[in-house]
C-alpha cells in the first residue's frame, strides 16, 4: 500500500508542477502580463476557445544593481534595451 500512496503523491506533485510551470511560463514578472483568451475561428466560422500566451523568455536582467534570472516578456526586454 505504501508504494501506491507514494506513487499517487508523486503523480499529484507532477501535475501541480506542470500547472505551476505553465503559470510561470506565461506570465511576465516585470509587467505581470499573462495569457489572454479568445476564439480560434475556422473557415466554417466554427468558434473554439483558445489561449494566447504572452511571449515570455527567461533572461538574466539587471534589476536594482543585481543580476536576476526572470521570466520577462519580449516587450519589457525591448523597453529595458532602450533604458539601459
Ligand atoms: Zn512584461
Amino acid at each position: 500500500m505504501a508504494w501506491f500512496q507514494k506513487d499517487a503523491a508523486c503523480s499529484v506533485a507532477h501535475l501541480l508542477h506542470i500547472e505551476f510551470g505553465e503559470f510561470i511560463m506565461a506570465k511576465c514578472e516585470i509587467c505581470g502580463r499573462g495569457p489572454q483568451f479568445g476564439n480560434h475561428v475556422s473557415f466554417s466560422q466554427r468558434h473554439v476557445k483558445r489561449r494566447f500566451n504572452a511571449n515570455v523568455q527567461k533572461r538574466k536582467v539587471l534589476i536594482n544593481g543585481k543580476v536576476r534570472r526572470v521570466h520577462i516578456c519580449t516587450s519589457c526586454l525591448k523597453t529595458l534595451s532602450k533604458t539601459a
